[in-house]
């Protein structure tokens, strides 16, 4: 049956709306000074977790925003064993998460204010953010309206990263709770303030504790609880590719054969530009797809292929548009770049910027202030994909040219690499378009736009190979994978 929801997504703020734009300012602006908890929440007593940190925001080192009390090992087994799936209709379900979008919505001063502040969002972004987490809810809540009847697998662990915060930790969750499971969710280390807030908004909205328990707390204390406990039927995980595989050799060891893995990973996402290409399209679409963000999306452009007659003036063109992008505080709307999330990451990102420095690689790099964790975005040359030893995941370009005669092992090159996650492509011959696009290996494939910012429901997210084992996020085939395999016997 043809099923066409009625859900549309989260119109958003358009902050070259006058009346959004006040709206956005005067109710973020009530949070400017706020100071928020976060504390493990849990359907029964236990220990009373670890001695509680302070959280500063990475933009500005010195501001703390708020203390977190993280969760232990005796945390995360008391929440597995008081986790229950939700006694409650589908209809009642789905409810229930529309509620919490709404109530996300409402919230959006204090979230808008919280992306800032705890995980260094600039402005379209932190929009872009509180959207994306609502139509997960909303999505989720209609497909699972719309999905046969079905038993729920069970304990689902979540775990989520910190470079979305609130829509990959909410997209998760809310998959599962569609699907009538118990979810133990597992924010990042860097962003627990968010996850508390937003787990605060949908117990307000009636989904019950039991079925929703937060667990903040590092990865390597509670992680390995929540992914090897027997009781757990599933884990859904989006981070770094090594991360995935411990998950996985966990899993393996610890829980039944049929628990089920959703990893999102890491990529080499490449972007090739051809000489017919848009000049002013593609020097666009390559500083958002590298920069936007500080680069922290595992969606973004890493290494960029230009056609070597267009290459210099391409180049010539990027580093002007690159001059005009401003690093700062993204609490100001004037700021396109904020920092990355932490000392580490800096330190990471720097290093590798550094080494290229030192081999006479370094194209261009913009200057960075000293308040906070910044790293000024850089476009480093190398011959080609082969050089890049790992993702680097913060505002870091790496520019290679070829020949036209190379297109075709260019191709053979990326797919080489084993990633699959995004890939670009800028061009205005159609039948390049068709012949590389059925070739490349990539989840989420453009074509003269930027490469990232999938939208829910309409462009379903996930890479293949070592850049995730779907199924995508945000699309039909998500779901399904929460719901118990019905009649399927495992003989062993
Ligand atoms: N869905 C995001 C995008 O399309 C990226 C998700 C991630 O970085 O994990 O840009």
């Amino acid at each position: 049956a043809i099923y066409a929801p009625s859900r549309v997504n989260s119109r958003g703020w358009d902050l070259a709306n006058r009346a959004d734009l006040n709206e956005f300012l005067e109710s973020r602006g009530a949070f400017a000074e706020h100071q928020w908890q976060a504390a493990p929440i849990l359907a029964v007593e236990a220990g009373s977790g670890t001695a509680p940190r302070e959280v500063f925001s990475p933009a500005q080192t010195d501001r703390q925003v708020g203390t977190v009390t993280d969760a232990g090992e005796s945390e995360a087994k008391a929440a597995i064993a008081a986790a229950r799936v939700w006694d409650a209709t589908v209809a009642e379900r789905a409810a229930a998460l529309t509620r919490a979008a709404d109530l996300f919505e409402a919230n959006h001063g204090e979230i808008f204010a919280l992306l800032a502040r705890e995980a260094g969002k600039c402005a379209p972004d932190a929009i872009a953010e509180l959207r994306e987490a609502v139509d997960f809810l909303r999505y989720y809540a209609a497909e699972a309206l719309a999905a046969p009847a079905s038993s729920p697998r069970g304990i689902i662990t979540c775990i989520s990263p910190w470079n979305f915060p609130l829509a990959i930790f909410t997209g998760q969750i809310a998959a599962a709770l569609a699907m009538g499971n118990a979810v133990l969710a597992k924010p990042a280390e860097q962003s627990p303030l968010i996850a508390h807030l937003g787990t605060r908004l949908l117990h307000e909205a009636g989904v019950p504790v039991s079925a929703l328990q937060l667990l903040p707390g590092p990865g390597r204390v509670i992680g390995a609880v929540l992914t090897s406990d027997p009781a757990i039927a599933g884990t859904c995980f989006t981070g770094s590719t090594a991360t995935a595989q411990t998950i996985n050799r966990a899993m393996a060891e610890g829980c039944a054969p049929d628990a089920m893995l959703i990893a999102e990973t890491g990529g080499l996402n490449a972007m090739i530009v051809d000489s017919t290409a848009l000049p002013e399209q593609a020097v666009r679409d390559i500083v958002a797809s590298a920069f936007q963000s500080a680069g922290q999306r595992c969606s973004a452009l890493r290494m960029l292929y230009v056609q070597r007659d267009i290459a210099e003036s391409l180049k010539e063109m990027l580093f002007g548009a690159m001059d005009a992008l401003t690093l700062g505080d993204p609490w100001w709307l004037a700021n396109d770049v904020g920092p990355v999330i932490d000392h580490q990451a800096r330190e990471k990102i720097v290093g590798h910027i550094e080494t290229a420095r030192r081999e006479g690689r370094l194209l261009k790099q913009l200057d960075a202030p000293e308040t906070g964790w910044f790293v000024g975005p850089a476009a480093i040359a190398v011959n080609g994909i082969e050089d890049l030893a790992e993702e680097i995941f913060g505002p870091v370009l790496h520019v290679a040219t070829f020949e036209a005669s190379e297109i075709d092992t260019l191709v053979e090159r990326i797919n080489a690499r084993g990633y699959g996650l995004t890939f670009g492509l800028q061009t205005r011959i159609d039948s390049r378009v068709d012949e590389i696009t059925a070739r490349v290996h990539a989840g989420n494939m453009y074509v003269n736009r930027n490469q990232i910012g999938a939208v829910v429901g309409a462009q379903p997210f996930g890479g293949e190979g070592l850049s995730g084992t779907g199924p995508k996020a945000g699309g039909p085939r998500y779901l399904p994978r929460f719901a118990a395999a019905e009649g399927m016997q495992l003989d062993l």
